[in-house]
C-alpha cells in the first residue's frame, strides 16, 4: 500500500455554517413566529448569533460531551443551537415534546442532560417534568429579554456575551447529536451521531439527489427538527446553497399553504398526515403555494392517491424518502430521473409507490429468517439490513439493546421487511414489529396493551393499527372482557388516558369473545389488521 499525500481535516458541522455564512451569506432562515410575523435572517446573521450562542453555553458551564436539550419547534433559534452546541463539542439532545411526560422524563435521564432550552409555548410541559421540578437542570427560554419571567431569557443572553472567537477544536468522530427513537419494546433507545456522520450524511444527500431544488431554491422542513434532526435539513440546505423556511408550531395546512406561498417554497418535507393537510387547504385556494414545485415524503407510506392530487391536480411532483432515526435518517430517495417521468402511468406509479433508490453511502440487503442474504430481484421479501458512515454503531449506554439490533457481521437490523430491486430500489413490504404510526409519531402497542391489561374487566387485549387516510395509521384495541354484559367501558378508557398521550388513545375499542393465537401462542395480529382492515 502507497498512502496518499493529502491533507486530512476533520470533518466538522461548524465548516458547514462557516462556509453558507462566507459563500452563501445572503441567504438564509425564514422562521413563522407564534405571533404570526415571519421572521427572516441570513447565514451570516445567524453565524454571528451562532457565536455568541457558543459563549453563552460555555458561560452556562457546558462543555464538550455535554448534553444539551432542546424542547422546542422549527425555529432559527433552535438552528443556531444545533451549530452552537456543536461549535463547543457539546451534544444537541432534540426530544420531542409530544411524548408522554413519563418518557420525557426518562429520556432526559438517561441521556444525562444538563441544560434544557425550549419555546415558551411549551413551558407548562417543562415545568411538569420530574427531573425539572427537582432543579438538576438549568433552563433557558427561548424568547426576548423580558418575556421570560423568572427563566433566563435566550435573547437577553445573546445581547449580554461577544462571539467566541474560534469553534472548539474536537476529533470528527465526537458526539454532536441525540435524538431517541420510540419505545418498542422497553424504553426509547438514543442514536448518538457525530460530526461526521453528520457532514457525510449531508453531503451523500445531496449528491445523491434527494431533491431538484436548484441553488437559491427554499426547502421547508414540515418535519420536525426533534424528529432526527428535521432530516437533517438544517445541514443540507446551508450547505446546498439552499434558504430554510421553518413553519414554527404552525403546522396546519392553512399555516403552511401561507408560509409556503409567501415564502415561494421550492420543496416541502414531511409525512404523509402533513401533507393532507396542505393538500385540503389547496383545494380551499383552489391552487398550489407559489413557487412549490417538490413535496417529499416520508416517515410512513404516502398513497397513490394523495402522490396522484398532487402531480396531477398541481403539478406538484411527490417522492419517497424511507430511512430511520438510527440512518440520520435517510436512506433512500424516490426522485424520478428525467425518463421515468416519461413512463406510462402504471410503471411510472410502481417507482413512485416504492421508497425509492439508495443514496450513496447507504448499502442495504435483505435476509431471511435464518439470516442468510437473499437476492435483490425485486420479487424477494426478507428482513432489511443497512450499514454505512451514517448508520449507528451501537445505541447511546444501552448494550442489551445492541445485541438484536445488529447482525453477526455488524449491519443494523431496521426491522422493516422489504424487497430490494438489481438498481438498489426498495420496496416496504412491512413492519416486522407492530408499532402504530399515526401522524408520524409512533404508538406502542404494547404500552396500551400493557395499560389496558390494569383493568380489572379485561382478560386479553390486542392494540394494532387501521390504515387511515388522514393519520396513515390509527389504533384499535380489541379486548377480550371477563364478562360483556358488565363491562364498564368508560373505566377502561379512563384508565388508558391516565396513561397513553390523548393522540395515541384507541380511536376504537371492540370486544371480542377470543383472539386468535399463532402457533407459538402469541396473538395474531396479521390475521387481527385482516379483520378489521377497512373498519374507518
Ligand atoms: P423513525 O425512526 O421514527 O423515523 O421510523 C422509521 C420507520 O418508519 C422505518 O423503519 C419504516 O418502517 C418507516 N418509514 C420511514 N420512511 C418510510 C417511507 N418512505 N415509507 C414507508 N415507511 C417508512
Amino acid at each position: 500500500m502507497l498512502p496518499g499525500q493529502m491533507m486530512v481535516r476533520p470533518l466538522a458541522i461548524p465548516d458547514i455554517i462557516d462556509y453558507a455564512a462566507e459563500v452563501h451569506a445572503d441567504d438564509g432562515l425564514a422562521t413563522a413566529m407564534p405571533d404570526g410575523e415571519v421572521r427572516f435572517i441570513t447565514y451570516a446573521r445567524s453565524r454571528e448569533r451562532i457565536a455568541r450562542l457558543a459563549s453563552v453555553l460555555l458561560s452556562l458551564g457546558i462543555g464538550p460531551g455535554d448534553r444539551v436539550a432542546t424542547l422546542a419547534w422549527n425555529t432559527f433559534r433552535h438552528f443556531e443551537i444545533y451549530y452552537a452546541t456543536a461549535g463547543i463539542g457539546a451534544v444537541c439532545h432534540t426530544i420531542n415534546p409530544r411524548l408522554p411526560v413519563e418518557q420525557i422524563d426518562y429520556i432526559m435521564r438517561h441521556a444525562g442532560d444538563s441544560l434544557l432550552l425550549f419555546d415558551s409555548d411549551l413551558s407548562h410541559l417543562v415545568a411538569s417534568i420530574p427531573l425539572i421540578a427537582e432543579g438538576q437542570i438549568a433552563l433557558v427560554e427561548l424568547a426576548d429579554a423580558g418575556e421570560t419571567g423568572e427563566t433566563l431569557s435566550y435573547e437577553a443572553l445573546l445581547a449580554d456575551h461577544e462571539p467566541l472567537e474560534t469553534w472548539l477544536p474536537v476529533p470528527e468522530t465526537a458526539a454532536s447529536g441525540l435524538c431517541y427513537t420510540s419505545g418498542t419494546t422497553g424504553h426509547p433507545k438514543g442514536a448518538l451521531y457525530s460530526h461526521r456522520s453528520t457532514v457525510l450524511f449531508a453531503l451523500t444527500n445531496i449528491a445523491s439527489r434527494i431533491s431538484t431544488c436548484p441553488l437559491g431554491g427554499k426547502f421547508m422542513p414540515a418535519v420536525p427538527m426533534f424528529h432526527v434532526n428535521a432530516w437533517g435539513m438544517p445541514y443540507i440546505a446551508p450547505l446546498g446553497g439552499n434558504g430554510l423556511v421553518l413553519p414554527g408550531n404552525r403546522l396546519d395546512g392553512d399555516s403552511l399553504f401561507a408560509l409556503m406561498d409567501r415564502e415561494r417554497v421550492y420543496c416541502g418535507l414531511g409525512v404523509p398526515t402533513i401533507w393532507h393537510g396542505l393538500l385540503a387547504a389547496m383545494e380551499r385556494n383552489g391552487r398550489k403555494p407559489e413557487g412549490l414545485q417538490e413535496i417529499i415524503v416520508g416517515g410512513s407510506a404516502a398513497s397513490g392517491k394523495m402522490i396522484a392530487s398532487f402531480q396531477e391536480v398541481y403539478g406538484v411532483n411527490v417522492h419517497h424518502a424511507w430511512g430511520m432515526t438510527e440512518m440520520s435518517p435517510t436512506g433512500t430517495t424516490g426522485i424520478l430521473k428525467p425518463g421515468e417521468r416519461e413512463l406510462d402511468d402504471a410503471a411510472r406509479d410502481r417507482l413512485q409507490l416504492s421508497q425509492g433508490r439508495r443514496l450513496f453511502g447507504v448499502e442495504m440487503k435483505i435476509a431471511g429468517e435464518d439470516g442468510t442474504d437473499l437476492p435483490k430481484d425485486g420479487q424477494t421479501a426478507g428482513e432489511l439490513k443497512v450499514r454505512g458512515n451514517s448508520v449507528i454503531a451501537s445505541y447511546f449506554n444501552n448494550e442489551s439493546a445492541d445485541e438484536a439490533a445488529f447482525d453477526d457481521d455488524g449491519w443494523f437490523r431496521t426491522g422493516d421487511r422489504a424487497r430490494i430491486g438489481p438498481d438498489g430500489r426498495l420496496m416496504l413490504v412491512d413492519r416486522i414489529k407492530d408499532l402504530i404510526k399515526s401522524g408520524g409519531e409512533w404508538i406502542s402497542s404494547i404500552d396500551m396493551e400493557e395499560a389496558a391489561m390494569r383493568h380489572p374487566q379485561v382478560a386479553s387485549c390486542a392494540a394494532i393499527g387501521i390504515a387511515d387516510e388522514k393519520w396513515g395509521e390509527r389504533p384499535i384495541l380489541l379486548v377480550v372482557a371477563q364478562d360483556d354484559a358488565t363491562f364498564d367501558m368508560e373505566s377502561l378508557r379512563t384508565l388508558l388516558a391516565g396513561s397513553l398521550a390523548k393522540w395515541q388513545m384507541p380511536d376504537e375499542i371492540v370486544l371480542q369473545d377470543s383472539l386468535p393465537m399463532n402457533a407459538n401462542g402469541k396473538v395474531s395480529k396479521r390475521e387481527l389488521r385482516e379483520k378489521f382492515a377497512g373498519r374507518r
